[in-house]
């Protein structure tokens, strides 16, 4: 970053988000996982730029960071900014952490005014599930889903979340305290793209209109290990041979259809020696698409082509659902008056579908949710090299604000809450 933009608002952002960065369990590169220490100095920086502004700053029973700017009334209707505050390993600065920084820069902004509803900054706790293998702990306190099973999920040093949370100074007693209110009018999250396409595409900022559903899978292709030299080519039940050619097959499905992606991230082969016939191959699929029926029609179109493949080649196949998540839409109101914003602070709008999870996904179970999208250079994530521009940062600000200003007049997000 140029010394200049520091004196900028989009360059203050992204300096308190490198700030950020450096509160890390690991020394040469930024981890925060659930509630580890770097989380309490994460939280403590928070509170100092927010307390000056009026807000009531606090950490919920799941380990949220909450801070409530008020609104003009005081039992105003609520609407919440924010993202997640826990990252991968190696991570790098934006992930999550912008769409905190970005919310807190939006309060700034307001100068002291005050809006017909209050706007709570929410800092999620664990977004990336790196600690116990499960996503989601923070938002799903917010709507009511964190519950036992959850809390007895275990961290590689066999610490409970609910221990986690003890050990925090916290009361996971206290975590039905950490619900919505019900007069939650809705929920905003900036976030990086982290993937090409609104580079690609030139653009700066996009509203996300939905958050794709995703299928995860195991499959098992057998076959009959033998020696790799004594065997005839017309005499093998070659596993990893069949599961080459049904990789191919996934390539070619996710081609066909828009939209579609389909990823085998991960095979092993057994036995697993240069001078044998693989006889056993194990593939993940991973396939993600914003319409649940394309999504189920590509799992079952690709089960059948692996039987298809196994059966000809002599070979069997066993298959098995990890995962069957439903896409979630956006709330299309507040997706289009994003759009509106957008094309407000100079940019083109353009709507889009997250192929990530997001913390919208489970808010938006309980209250009118709604993503805006930041180009990612490079489209790189997830690593140390991550970046935003400095450009993209201050029109995602000029954003924000005019979709602040709408929403403040506009009766029909007014009368809206979580019960209506
Ligand atoms: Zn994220």
């Amino acid at each position: 970053m140029q010394a200049t933009e520091i004196t900028t608002r989009a360059g203050a952002v992204i300096g308190r988000c490198l700030k950020l960065a450096s509160f890390s369990e690991d020394l040469e590169s930024t981890r925060r996982t659930f509630l580890s220490p770097p989380v309490r100095s994460c939280h403590t920086e928070l509170a100092r730029w927010m307390e000056p502004l009026g807000v009531q700053v606090g950490i919920d029973a799941a380990g949220n960071f909450r801070g409530v700017y008020p609104g003009q009334q005081p039992n105003a209707p609520r609407l919440l900014i924010g993202s997640h505050l826990d990252t991968v390993p190696n991570a790098g600065a934006y992930d999550g952490i912008l769409g905190v920084v970005l919310a807190v820069a939006l309060l700034e902004e307001l100068r002291g005014r005050r809006l017909p509803f209050g706007v709570e900054v929410v800092g999620f706790s664990e977004e990336e599930g790196v600690r116990f293998g499960t996503p989601f702990i923070g938002s799903r306190a917010l709507v009511g889903r964190l519950d036992r099973e959850l809390l007895d999920l275990c961290d590689a040093r066999g610490i409970s979340v609910r221990k986690a949370i003890a050990e925090f100074g916290l009361n996971p007693g206290e975590i039905p305290q950490a619900e919505l209110p019900d007069n939650t009018l809705g929920y905003l999250e900036f976030h990086i793209e982290q993937g090409p396409v609104l580079e690609h595409l030139n653009l700066p900022l996009a509203a996300v209109h939905t958050i794709a559903g995703q299928s995860r899978l195991e499959f098992l292709f057998l076959g009959l290990a033998n020696h790799a030299g004594t065997t005839p080519m017309h005499l093998r039940s070659d596993a990893l041979a069949g599961a080459a050619e049904w990789i191919g097959a996934v390539e070619r499905v996710a081609k066909e259809d828009p939209g579609l992606v389909a990823t085998v991230g991960k095979i092993e082969a057994k036995p697993g020696a240069t001078n044998v016939i693989a006889g056993e191959a194990r593939l993940t699929l991973d396939v993600r698409h914003s319409s649940d029926e394309i999504r189920s029609r590509a799992v079952v179109d690709l089960t059948r082509q692996a039987k298809e493949i196994a059966a000809r080649r002599g070979l069997s196949v066993r298959e098995s659902i990890a995962l069957d998540q439903r896409a979630v839409a956006m709330d299309p109101f507040l997706t289009g008056q994003i759009e509106q914003a957008i094309v407000k602070a100079a940019c083109k709008s353009h709507r889009m579908v997250s192929g990530a999870g997001h913390d919208a996904m489970i808010l938006a179970e309980k209250v009118p949710s709604a993503m805006i999208f930041l180009q990612t250079p490079s489209g790189i994530s997830h690593h140390p090299a991550e970046t935003v521009a400095h450009d993209d940062v201050e029109k995602a600000i000029a954003c924000g604000l005019h979709l602040l200003d709408q929403l403040a007049s506009s009766p029909e997000f007014l009368k809206r809450t979580n019960r209506a």
